[in-house]
């Protein structure tokens, strides 16, 4: 029922009551990736509903490191949402709601200008992982053309068509750049995508240092790469670390 089209002016039902402990962590994923240089005033977060997987949650269009649990939100995957109150709404939502019914094994989304990820979007050098934290790169980082989904415009994903190109150009990765733009990055949780999304940009960084060098470079290879994702990691040190250093202030 819920996937049936909506049209602007439609209210869609809510997913139901959200335990304030998830609402916390998005309000944490928020602040984290402003803490740790992924999104500055612009970029968003987002995760799928618990209770109802044909709905999401993000902030209103507020700076990441401003948000709070009073700010967050509720949309269909059409992105309308189920109660506006006169809130203002991020125009690129339409990258999460695409995102999710485009991926059912995605419960968060990230969308960032991550600024170490710039120069791979608009040269022919692809991400490759350079470092065993950005290991899960090795299936490769697809970047979107929005010039081959919307003509010329002004960058910004604007409507539902835009998002399902992008949503179509990510396939099954964890990440896919945007030309000129920054990147949409994806998890199972909201730990793992945030955790990916400041390893994409640490690892953007140290790669283009590695390129400046010179010489040919070796690369986490598919083998070590499948590996890592196999052996998983100490997410929760990370993810409790940022947290606290997110939230404290
Ligand atoms: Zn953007």
């Amino acid at each position: 029922m819920a996937c049936a089209s909506q049209t602007a002016s439609a209210q869609p039902a809510s997913g139901g009551s959200v335990d304030p402990a998830v609402i916390e962590n998005l309000v944490a994923a928020s602040r984290i990736l402003a803490d740790q240089g992924v999104v500055d005033a612009f970029g968003h977060v987002s995760i799928r509903h618990p209770a109802n997987p044909n709905r999401y949650l993000m902030s209103r269009a507020i700076a990441p490191a401003l948000v709070t649990a009073d700010d967050i939100m509720e949309f269909d995957l059409d992105s309308n949402p189920v109660d506006q109150r006169g809130r203002g709404m991020f125009i690129e939502r339409f990258i999460h709601g695409e995102v999710y019914k485009a991926r059912p094994d995605v419960n968060a989304v990230v969308h960032s200008h991550s600024p170490g990820v710039i120069p791979f979007g608009v040269t022919q050098v692809p991400i490759r992982p350079v470092m065993h934290t950005g290991s899960f790169l090795y299936v490769g980082v697809p970047v979107w053309e929005i010039r081959k989904a919307g003509g010329t415009t002004d960058m910004l994903v604007r409507n539902p068509e835009l998002g399902k190109s992008l949503a179509e150009t990510l396939g099954d990765k964890p990440v896919a750049l945007m030309r000129g733009h920054g990147d949409v990055v994806v998890g199972p949780t909201v730990q793992r995508a945030v955790i990916r999304a400041v390893y994409t940009e640490v690892n953007a960084r140290l790669q283009t240092i590695a390129l400046s060098l010179g010489g040919p470079i070796t690369y986490i290879s598919a083998e070590e790469g499948a590996l890592r994702d196999q052996a998983g990691g100490d997410e929760s040190r990370a993810w409790d670390l940022w947290k606290a250093k997110a939230m404290g202030k």
